[in-house]
């Protein structure tokens, strides 16, 4: 019974089959027919009181003797084609369920890595979650992320991203041998699932097998590059009781890891996800700030180090919230940019800081700091230009500050970008030099005006010698570029000094003045007919 249940159940799966086999029936029936007349002419079907025998009225003994050897001739051939015929069937059925295997085996793999895919991924955590239940056990999800693969891509080109990604997938396979599932949720995204199966208890130090084998560097050609990883863990059922609360935490842990450096991987706790819950509920405050106009412009002056004299502001956004007071950047320009929120955040504070310094004299200059989502915007220059001409404030006088990180998203639009700019007869300053990738190449290829060096080396030069001897190279191959160089972070006198004597243009710092707002920017450097100001002592104003 279970026999002819299974068939029907194939036959009924497949139309083609039942076609098929409607076919061989009519052709073995017609056969059948045949062999019956053959039959009942040699009178073998007669019985013993002449019945049966059907077609003698109609065709003579003769000619029905030659019927029937051609009859004969032609049902074994019917013989041999329903033989082949069931043979090539089950041939087909077999190659058929074959395919289906494979096709499903394809719709749950990463063709490029041969990883499992997201949806198989999800499938088998589903299935991890019930066993976990019913043993009473616990499981990991791993949530990964690639560091630096992005201008990879950029600089070598899609075909040797893929090369990275399948070597990437090679190393993790090979890092945790003992996972239950390993998939390429994403472009560079990766998801593992460690079972209680494998008795481990601290899942730690999975992720750490797996970042140790990211420390060789990979292969391109004859190319070396490095990358990193970025893993974030949760637990079942500590940190979820089903498979989109623990995707949701295992993501919380990973943008943790991001946050605090790279490279590294992070447990999920439950103080993580208020953080980023935080920022989730700080959008629709950022909204109001917008609408209220609450973002302002705060100014720190760059300053000549040779004559001390201030040449231009740096604009630095401030929020004044109703509730919070004044909030520096660091803690909405993030946000911000996760939410797309950055442009106008900026264009406020932009269009605030050149009406006011339109008519400044001394005409001192602005810089304007853009952010790496801003220079995806193709029509960043425009933007930019009309905000110049509603407020009357002279393209010459903007210097934007762009940083190296913002060039590795897609380099061919930020030049493009730069360039347009550099037309409208702005200026372009590097950003935190010394903290971003291949700055060699930005300094060759772009049409940059100046180049600031990260506050990280000019803080401790006068203590690490490390910090000196970079500070001290960058000075070196930046003004053989004929490029100018302004050193940020300057607390000291003798750091100003030291930075003069490499051959550093120009200082930013406390040691002459914190963010300040634009009344006192009126007070201390626009004083009618008074050169500008000399450097303030460190008591200036806090912002
Ligand atoms: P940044 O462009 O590197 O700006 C310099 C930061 O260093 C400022 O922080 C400034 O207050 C601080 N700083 C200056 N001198 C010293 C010093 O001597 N010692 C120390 N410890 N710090 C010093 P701030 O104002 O908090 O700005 C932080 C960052 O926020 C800026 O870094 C910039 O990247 C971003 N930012 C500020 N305003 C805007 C904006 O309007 N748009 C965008 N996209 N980003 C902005
Ligand atoms: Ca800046
Ligand atoms: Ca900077």
């Amino acid at each position: 019974m279970n026999i002819f249940a299974g068939m029907w159940s194939r036959f009924s799966r497949r139309p083609w089959l039942v076609r098929r086999a409607v076919a061989d029936a009519v052709v073995l029936t017609t056969i059948l027919a045949l062999v019956f007349a053959l039959l009942d002419y040699f009178g073998l079907l007669e019985n013993e009181h002449g019945g049966f025998h059907v077609l003698a009225p109609l065709i003579s003994h003769e000619k029905l003797s030659q019927l029937g050897s051609l009859m004969l001739v032609l049902s074994s051939f019917g013989m041999i084609f329903i033989a082949r015929r069931f043979v090539d069937i089950r041939n087909q059925l077999r190659q058929q369920n074959l395919r289906d295997a494979r096709a499903k085996a394809e719709s749950r793999r990463d063709p490029l890595t041969g990883l499992a895919n997201r949806r198989h991924f999800n499938e088998t955590l589903i299935e991890e979650i019930r066993a976990a239940d019913e043993n009473n056990a616990k499981f990991a999800l791993l949530l990964m992320d690639l560091d630096r693969f992005k201008p990879i891509n950029d600089v070598f080109g899609h075909e040797a991203g893929d090369v990275v990604l399948k070597q990437v997938a090679e190393r993790i396979s090979k890092a945790s041998t003992d996972a239950v599932c390993i998939a390429r949720t994403g472009g560079d995204e990766f998801a593992i699932l460690v079972s209680h199966k494998t008795g481990h208890t601290d899942f730690g130090h999975i992720a750490e097998k797996i970042l140790r084998h990211f420390e060789p560097v990979f292969e391109i050609d004859d190319k070396a590059v490095r990358i990193g990883a970025s893993m974030g863990i949760a637990f079942y059922p500590s940190a979820g009781d089903d498979a989109e609360a623990l995707f949701r935490h295992a993501d919380v842990a990973l943008y943790n890891a991001k946050r605090n450096g790279r490279n590294r991987y992070c447990l999920y706790a439950e103080e993580m996800d208020s953080a980023v819950r935080n920022m989730s509920e700080l959008a629709p405050d950022i909204k109001r700030g917008l609408r209220e106009s609450e973002f302002v412009p705060y100014f720190q002056p760059l300053v000549d180090l040779r004559s001390g004299r201030a040449v231009g502001m740096e604009v630095l956004a401030r929020w004044q919230h109703p509730v919070h007071g004044l909030v520096g950047p660091d803690r909405f320009i993030p946000v911000a940019e996760a939410l797309d929120m950055v442009g106008e955040v900026t264009f406020q504070v932009m269009r605030k800081a050149c009406s006011a310094a339109v008519n400044w004299k001394p005409p001192l200059f602005l810089a304007v700091n853009i952010s790496p989502g801003q220079l995806r915007d193709q029509w960043l220059a425009e933007r930019i230009l009309a905000v110049l001409t509603e407020t009357g404030f002279a393209p010459s006088r903007l210097e934007v500050e762009i940083t190296e990180n913002s060039l590795v998203e897609d380099i061919d639009v930020a030049r493009a970008i730069l360039y347009s700019l550099k037309n409208q007869g702005m200026r372009i300053a590097l950003d935190d030099f010394g903290t971003g990738y291949s700055s060699l190449i930005h300094l060759r290829d772009l049409p940059l005006d100046k180049i600031k060096i990260d506050r990280s080396f000019v803080t401790s030069l006068k203590t690490d010698i490390g910090s000196a001897k970079i500070v001290s190279a960058i000075l070196g191959l930046v003004t053989s570029l004929g490029l100018p160089t302004v050193a940020e972070g300057i607390e000291s006198e003798d750091v100003a000094r030291i930075l003069s004597e490499l051959g550093c243009s120009y200082g930013q710092g406390y040691l002459y003045s914190r963010p300040i707002p634009l009344e006192e920017v009126e007070k201390r450097y626009l004083n009618a007919g008074e050169e500008v100001a000399p450097a303030e002592p460190k008591t200036a104003l806090r912002a």
